[in-house]
């Protein structure tokens, strides 16, 4: 029996390892955590029934992450640990239970958020960053100093000139990892799994531009050497973070006893869904700092906290059809239709299957019961099939090879993953580029969504972005329910977005990575678009928060002929070609003073307000100081929120804002 458990062991190892790989090094997990987490504990088990069993190359004798060659090595005199982990109440009861009797006296708790990002350490001299490192294998982390040297909510300079370490974790927030995913899709790459594996490779990246572009952000929690200052506790350890300058999780508690956490635990599960962040847990400290001290840790995991992780959130469907839909740039996604079904929060009824790989890997098909879960708590996923209710007649889900909109053959470009269709008159990609061109951020042109889009292309009357400027009245009045009101309100916005400022054409034309940030600064550096047309690739690629890859992008795109014939049909359309630049009133409501803005806002998409705020004369910086004026505070605000009232900086909500703009 003792060799079958031997083989078992190292079958589980092996497995394990092969995940390890795919999560740590490849930043790609190929099973879901719980899957990975159930194994563990198996492994675990066995491992406890005879200390013979463990393996050198087991996963539970060492922290995970794989420093990667091109990284210099940074070594942690004071090891990043991982942490153990418990699935239940009962399980952390029994911790907490152990843990007392080892003690022998009441024990109070830090009750914290686990945020689902990736560990980081900063280390500060005389009150300046010097270092920023991963956690590695953690003894050994890699350098990600220029990396850390973008994301905004880390201090570049401390409130006290102190030197010091502080470690936390580095995280992509919800909305950013949506965002990155869309994006990535439509461009036919491939998506990450969760935010955690975006975070970890937005962070660990070699060139600096890219994590800048990822919108990372942290959350500080451990203070290395605390007794130097005087703080002796967890929560005094928080704080005194906070007031350097670091963000620091609002959410935070003491606990005296397990029905506090037991409360704590409800309380934030329930919350869950409101958070601008991925959690997948609540970790458990021992408060005192002198005790954690004292019960030290074990090769792997301190023996004063502990991770209690959330049971999965999953619910079971059944896929009723696989839609095939063209995007802006061609990339053909598939979308699987399914029964509604009610998880974590939200009625989901359809989720992307990304691209004919994923549908396959996974063998998903057409009347398959499957399993959904969210991806970083928002994104609805297919986390597996369940094959027991599979039909006997199922067959896998036709692939096709011509494009549903044009019936041209579809194709793979180079080593993408995706399916593109190529020809540029393919109706389904034109109105699709036309209605990014009419949205909000690009030429916002009110009125002008995707069915209307799709009856003028229907009727012939639009070919591309030029022919809309070329639509009268006549032309509109035979639209679908356009009465002579919706006709004139539809000229006036076509005819107004003549007179952007030349960045929001930019954007609109949608060139492949100009986003609204890059076209505001092309348009800003070139003054108008004929220089930026006729500019070098090296020149654009030196612009500050441009870099090689927009660069390449915006001069291939500019030397196309038909792309000038575009242009030139725009500029005989009358739209404006130059930049307007930002106009700043001397006067206006928040002249001279400095903004934060954070949360959601009803009336306003975040980029609006600031550009709303900036040209009445304020300047809208990312991250609470004493020198912030003011905090602009939406719906659901969080650290910034907290760091603002500790310093005493006065807080104006949505509906203030909105008295203040009348
Ligand atoms: P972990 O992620 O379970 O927990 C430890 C980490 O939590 C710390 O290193 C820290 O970065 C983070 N953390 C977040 N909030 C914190 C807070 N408030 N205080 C302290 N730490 C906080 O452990 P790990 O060793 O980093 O990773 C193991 C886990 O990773 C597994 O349990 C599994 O879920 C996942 N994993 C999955 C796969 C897969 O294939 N799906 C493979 C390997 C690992």
């Amino acid at each position: 029996m003792a060799e079958s458990k031997a083989a078992q062991v190292r079958a589980l190892v092996d497995q394990l390892n092969g995940w390890r790989r795919a999560y740590y090094t490849e930043d790609a997990p190929v099973v879901e955590d719980h899957v990975y987490d159930a194994a563990y504990r198996a492994l675990q088990a066995l491992e406890a029934t005879d200390p013979d069993l463990i393996l050198p190359d087991s996963p539970t004798q060492a922290v995970g992450d794989v420093v990667l060659p091109d990284f210099t090595k940074v070594p942690h005199p004071l090891p990043m640990l991982s942490m153990g982990d418990v699935f239940s109440l009962d399980e952390l009861t029994d911790w907490a239970a152990r843990l007392e009797a080892g003690v022998a006296q009441p024990v109070d708790y830090h009750v914290e958020l686990k945020i689902d990002g990736l560990s980081l350490a900063l280390v500060y001299e005389n009150g300046q960053l010097v270092q920023g490192s991963t956690r590695g294998d953690g003894n050994i982390g890699e350098d990600v100093t220029a990396n850390v040297r973008t994301i905004k909510d880390i201090p570049q300079t401390l409130a006290e000139p102190l030197s010091l370490e502080v470690r936390g974790e580095c995280y992509m927030p919800k909305a950013a990892f949506a965002q990155l995913n869309a994006a990535r899709e439509a461009d036919g790459a491939s998506t990450f799994a969760n935010p955690r594996n975006a975070a970890a490779g937005s962070l660990r990246q070699l060139d600096p531009k890219v994590t800048e572009q990822r919108q990372l952000a942290t959350f500080m929690y451990t203070l290395i050497d605390p007794a130097q200052y005087g703080v002796t506790t967890q929560h005094e350890a928080i704080a005194f973070m906070q007031r350097l300058g670091f963000a620091t999780n609002p959410s935070s508690v003491v606990a005296t006893d397990l029905s506090a956490i037991d409360a704590y635990i409800t309380a934030q599960t329930a919350d869950r869904d409101t958070l601008a962040y991925g959690i997948d847990g609540i970790v458990v400290k021992v408060n005192d700092l002198a005790l954690q001290a004292q019960l030290g840790n074990t090769v792997k995991v301190p023996r004063w906290e502990i991770a209690y992780k959330f049971p999965p959130e999953e619910a079971a469907t059944v896929v009723q059809d696989i839609e095939w839909t063209i995007g802006r740039t061609g990339v053909v996604t598939p979308t699987a239709v399914m029964t509604p079904v009610a998880l974590a929060g939200t009625t989901v009824a359809r989720a992307s299957l990304h691209n004919v790989d994923y549908i396959q890997a996974k063998d998903i098909r057409i009347g398959d019961t499957v399993m959904l879960h969210k991806a970083g708590d928002i994104i609805p996923e297919v986390s597996q099939v369940v094959l027991a209710k599979r039909p006997a007649a199922s067959v896998p889900a036709p692939i096709p090879a011509n494009c549903p909109s044009c019936d041209q053959p579809l194709v793979h470009l180079d080593d993408e993953v995706a399916l593109r269709c190529i020809n540029p008159m393919c109706p389904a990609q034109v109105q699709e580029q036309l209605t990014h061109f009419a949205s909000r951020n690009a030429m916002n042109i009110d009125g002008l969504g995707p069915k209307i889009i799709a009856q003028l292309q229907a009727l012939g009357l639009v070919q591309d972005v030029a022919d809309l400027y070329t639509l009268t009245a006549a032309d509109l009045s035979v639209l679908d329910k356009f009465k002579e009101k919706s006709v004139n309100n539809l000229l006036k916005a076509i005819a107004n977005s003549r007179q952007n400022s030349v960045e929001r054409l930019l954007f609109g034309l949608g060139i492949r990575h100009v986003g609204s940030k890059a076209a505001r600064i092309l348009a800003e550096h070139f003054g108008d678009l004929d220089h930026l047309m006729t500019a070098a690739v090296e020149d654009v690629a030196e612009i500050k928060g441009i870099g090689p890859i927009i660069a390449d992008s915006a001069v291939t795109y500019f030397r196309t002929e038909a792309v000038h014939t575009l242009v030139a049909a725009l500029r005989q359309a009358g739209v404006n070609l130059t930049y307007k630049g930002q106009v700043v009133a001397a006067d206006g409501a928040f002249a001279g003073q400095t903004l934060v803005v954070t949360g959601k806002f009803t009336a306003f998409s975040r980029p609006e307000l600031t550009a709303k705020l900036t040209a009445l004369g304020a300047k809208v910086t990312g991250s609470v100081s004493k020198k912030t004026d003011l905090l602009i505070a939406g719906e659901a605000a969080g650290s910034k929120l907290a760091k603002a009232q500790s310093l005493g900086v006065p807080v104006m909500d949505e509906a203030a804002l909105l008295d203040k703009l009348q």
